[in-house]
């Protein structure tokens, strides 16, 4: 789920929300801000209907309530969105079988039809013969147009099929896409992470991990505000992404913190990657103009790991994180290995 407002349109919104807060015992806090943001900005109906109905009840809405209504109406929201394709795609194949109930029955009829045509034929004398005709033609006619609105249906759910497939593609990488930066997020990492493990177990060629962190960037919220900062990460995760391969795996770990995981790649090679990523980002490529002060310097530690033998994943992570850790211990704006 991604907000679209502009930083004007949000700053409208706060201005509506801001009169909720004292109305009710809820505390201030994010999950409180969000029922009554998504309420002022009039973009979850569902949501608009039950506060609206609780409010016209005079009722109060404390922590409990905000907690459960955000439960509801915001986390919920993915998981009910998919469930209504689940319905749709439902929905559909009842009417593929409806449709092949009756192309069947009609399908009977008509041979039913053509035997008893068949049977009259033999036995009728001459001057019948023009009406049987007559009734042949009407029976494939019924038939003809029977096909026609069979195919028709048909038609017009298997372009409702393709629609429903591919706003089921476009929820499903949604959910396993980071919005800030659009890599792959800890969702889309575990399984994607999973294949190329399993690959490089099958195929025994190497596969390594770099994690990155920005350094101080907490300092560098602080200076320059969050806004800046969430550019920095925009920044720091294109340029990772620049310096990656296509096969590589670069996903955000969360916060400032992101993971590559380079198949077919031993730990010198790796190395060497991380070493490129931490210079071409120091190298000022990422220097901003901040929105008061002059230009932010963005460095990152990188820790840089390989798989070895009865290894997992998260161990392969954990080890990464180690010497991501080594390099700050060591004075930050550096790579170093834990092989
Ligand atoms: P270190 O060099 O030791 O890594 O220091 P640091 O300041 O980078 O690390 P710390 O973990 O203390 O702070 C990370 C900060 O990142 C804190 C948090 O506010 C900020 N942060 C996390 N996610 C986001 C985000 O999505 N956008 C912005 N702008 N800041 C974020
Ligand atoms: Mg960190
Ligand atoms: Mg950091």
């Amino acid at each position: 789920m991604r907000y679209e407002h502009s930083v004007h349109q949000s700053a409208e919104i706060l201005r509506m929300v801001l009169p909720n807060f004292p109305r009710h015992t809820a505390a201030y806090h994010p999950i409180s801000y969000a029922l009554w943001y998504e309420y002022a900005a009039g973009i979850n109906p569902p949501l608009k209907e039950r506060l609206d109905a609780l409010l016209a009840e005079g009722r109060t809405i404390d922590d409990d309530l905000a907690y459960a209504l955000y439960r509801e109406y915001i986390l919920d929201a993915w998981s009910s969105r998919s469930l209504s394709v689940n319905h749709q795609l439902e929905g559909l194949v009842s009417t593929f079988e409806l449709s092949a109930e009756r192309a069947c029955a009609d399908a009977e009829q008509f041979n039913a039809s053509w035997g008893e045509f068949q049977h009259k034929l033999g036995a009728a004398p001459a001057e019948m013969r023009d009406q049987l005709a007559s009734d042949l033609v009407q029976s494939g006619l019924r038939m003809r147009s029977a096909v026609h609105e069979l195919r028709t249906e048909l038609q017009a759910s298997v372009d409702e099929t393709r629609r429903l497939r591919s706003e089921l593609q476009r929820l499903h990488s949604e959910v396993m896409t980071d919005p800030l930066t659009g890599l792959c997020n800890r969702r889309g990492l575990d399984p994607a992470f999973a294949q190329i493990y399993q690959h490089a177990l099958e195929s025994g060629s190497p596969c390594s991990a770099i994690l990155v962190d920005v350094d101080h960037f907490k300092r560098l919220n602080d200076n320059f505000g969050h806004v800046f900062g969430d550019q920095v990460l925009k920044k720091v995760a294109m340029e990772l992404r620049r310096r990656a391969r296509g096969s590589d795996l670069v996903a955000r770990l969360g916060g400032e913190e992101f993971l590559i995981v380079l198949p077919h790649t031993d730990g010198a090679t790796a190395q060497h990657v991380a070493e490129e990523m931490r210079t071409s980002i120091e190298r000022g490529e990422l220097k901003q103009r901040g929105p008061s002060a002059g230009t932010a310097k963005v460095t990152i530690s990188a820790g840089v790991t390989v798989m070895r033998p009865q290894d997992t994943p998260a161990n392969m992570i954990a080890r990464a994180d180690s010497a991501m850790y080594r390099a700050k211990n060591r004075g930050r704006n550096q790579v170093a290995m834990m092989a």
